[in-house]
């Protein structure tokens, strides 16, 4: 049987008026943006958290501390470039991930393509096994009323050469 191996990502960032909404790697005109020690992509951070999960190789935050310096304002792609190759040394490929965000707004339909073509290129797979759902929380919670995004990630790994 071939080895696989799941995992799960979750992330949450503050808004706040006048900061930069980056998410899935694609800057989105917003009133609003992530208050954070990198660029606050929750989207990038809950998958980084989803591949590192499964090869169980602690979080995100154990490899890119929030209080480092060489992180402070740093583009997540880099953050994910840098997971797909602690994945790829342990001699796992993506098979698929799937991903959720959680935003009241702006609406994100219509930069999801260009989300998921930028985090297929990262993860090295076709844009087919890169899923990115959006919805909002119905005006309910931290994310209804605008206070702060929400992004969930599962990603699905399998052993190469076997
Ligand atoms: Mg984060």
């Amino acid at each position: 049987m071939r080895d696989f191996r799941i995992g799960h990502g979750y992330d949450v960032h503050a808004l706040a008026p006048g900061l930069p909404l980056k998410l899935g790697g694609v800057e989105i005109p917003s009133a609003k943006g992530c208050v954070a020690h990198s660029d606050g992509d929750a989207v990038l951070h809950a998958l980084c958290d989803a591949l590192l999960g499964a090869v169980a190789l602690g979080d995100i935050g154990k490899h890119f501390p929030d209080n480092s310096a060489e992180f402070k304002g740093i583009d997540s792609m880099l953050l994910l470039e840098r997971t797909v190759e602690l994945i790829h040394g342990k001699g796992f490929s993506v098979v698929n991930a799937d991903m959720t965000v959680v935003l009241q707004e702006p609406k994100i339909a219509p930069y999801i393509g260009a989300m998921r073509s930028r985090i297929a290129h990262t993860l090295k797979v076709d844009e087919e096994r890169v899923s990115l759902k959006a919805t909002t929380s119905e005006r309910l919670g931290f994310t209804g009323r605008g206070e702060g995004v929400e992004a969930h990630a599962v990603a699905l790994l399998v052993i190469d050469n076997e």
